[in-house]
């Protein structure tokens, strides 16, 4: 486990981000390589307890990002899709379409790095508001590059709470990736997440690695309403879940039902209990307003997830990313108006058709109507649909902010497979 700071060292920050999910460990760990100082602060003791995504990373995350070694399970190549009477397809790969990350391990190697560069973590400290126009201006230390900031701006202090006690930091720029539910949201007045899916899920272990890995997708309108339940095996770790509509859905009863439904296919004595997860997943799109003059949000708490698989790592990683560049941008400048070039109206239009999909979806609650689409994706044309959405590789788009410009780019660089040993 890291060793993490109990105290804050410093009371002025170029940047605090609320939230060490893989979007604030993300963009902490990129702002802090451009040399501007970070405050990191998460509510949870230890962020390898209580996570809440089955982790399953999609090819384009894998091919343009950097995994350190042991985050990332077994590739997965195929998918498996059944309708509500359990008629089957299958959907083949030649390619690694899917990996099943470690969330625990990876979470931690990225807090690694973020220490090691000199973002400050405040764990077990809780977000409490934002008084904007109050704090005076001040010089910021670029901590541990040595550099004075040479910009004088003006900022805001942060209000956080540990140990029950409140305290204060002044800040530059604050970013909420505090989650589906943000209360940065709420304090800097900017669009917050309506529409939700809720997600429950049980881990398991494998007591005997299988050879085989695959990713089972089953359309049931009374056990996942609007949405799908899975297991997703890597041959190692296997993870049983539903998801729907959270109005009237009992994710938990829903869970159990299903594990009834499928226990001819999955014994359980091969298995071993994990853990359970569950939550939020917003699939109304990115949010239109995730900027002001004072901060921005970033993964889940922007609705920067795909609204029709309710994947969200791929999108809160390229959009951390991108709000990286953009606070250094308005940091550099000491131009806080640069934020604003940061808007989820340029996204939401990559995600037209989908959010009429997510429609379509979400009233199509009838198992006949169900069973009549599956019958569809069995077909020739279907299938070639089904494959385009399981294995495309059209997810959130590559941008980069370039002199004061939005660009669309795929150039990331690549370290490691990550692939668990
Ligand atoms: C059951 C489930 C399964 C999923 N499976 C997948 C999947 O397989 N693939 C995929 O691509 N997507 C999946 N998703 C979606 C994906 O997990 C999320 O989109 C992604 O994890 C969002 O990351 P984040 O960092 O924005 O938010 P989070 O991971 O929610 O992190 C937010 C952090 O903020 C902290 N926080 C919240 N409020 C405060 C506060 N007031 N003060 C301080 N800290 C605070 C929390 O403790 C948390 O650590 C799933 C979601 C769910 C619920």
């Amino acid at each position: 486990m890291n060793k993490i700071s109990n105290t804050c060292y410093s009371s002025h920050f170029d940047v605090t981000i609320i939230g060490a999910g893989l979007a604030g460990l993300q963009c902490a760990r990129d702002l802090s390589a451009k040399g501007i100082s970070v405050l990191l602060v998460d509510r949870k003791s230890d962020l390898t307890k209580g996570v809440h995504t089955t982790g399953i990373f999609v090819r384009k995350t894998f091919e343009d990002f950097e995994f350190l070694a042991g985050t990332l399970g077994r590739p997965i190549r195929n998918v498996e899709l059944y309708s509500p009477k359990l008629r089957s397809m299958r959907l083949e790969s030649d390619m690694d379409e899917f990996r099943i990350g470690r969330m625990g391990p990876l979470y931690e190697s990225l807090l690694s790095e973020c220490i090691a560069s000199g973002v400050e973590f405040l764990p077990e400290t809780r977000f409490v508001s934002i008084e904007t126009g109050v704090s005076s201006s001040h010089v910021s230390v670029m901590a541990h590059h040595g550099a004075r900031s040479p910009h004088v701006t003006s900022g805001s202090t942060v209000i956080l709470e540990k140990n029950g006690s409140q305290f204060s930091v002044n800040t530059k720029v604050i970013v909420g990736a505090d989650g589906a539910n943000s209360a940065v949201a709420r304090s800097l007045g900017l669009d917050q997440n309506r529409e939700m899916i809720v997600g429950y899920e049980e881990v398991y272990h494998r007591k005997t690695t299988h050879s085989e890995s695959v990713l089972h997708c089953f359309l049931d309108a009374e056990l996942a309403p609007g949405y799908i339940a899975w297991v997703a095996d890597d041959g190692v770790e296997i993870h049983i879940g539903v998801g729907g509509y959270s109005s009237g859905y009992k994710p938990r009863e829903a869970l159990e039902t299903f594990k009834k439904k499928i226990a001819s296919k999955f014994d359980p004595m091969e298995l071993s209990f994990a853990e359970s997860r569950g939550g939020r997943i917003p699939v109304g799109g990115i949010l239109r307003r995730i900027s002001n003059e004072v901060g921005l949000l970033i993964g889940d708490a922007a609705g920067a997830v795909s609204p029709l698989t309710a994947g969200g790592l791929d999108p809160c990683m390229r959009l951390s990313a991108y709000a990286a560049d953009v606070i250094t941008e308005s940091i550099k400048t000491a131009d806080p108006s640069v934020l604003s070039a940061y808007s989820g109206k340029a996204f939401r239009s990559r995600f037209i058709s989908r959010l009429w999909m997510r429609r379509a979806i979400s009233i199509a609650r009838s198992q006949t109507l169900l069973e009549l689409g599956c019958r569809f994706l069995r077909g020739k044309l279907g299938a070639k649909f089904a494959k385009h959405i399981f294995f495309g590789r059209g997810s959130f788009p590559d941008v980069h902010y370039l002199d004061g410009r939005r660009t669309t780019s795929s150039a990331w660089s690549k370290r490691g497979s990550g692939e668990v040993a």
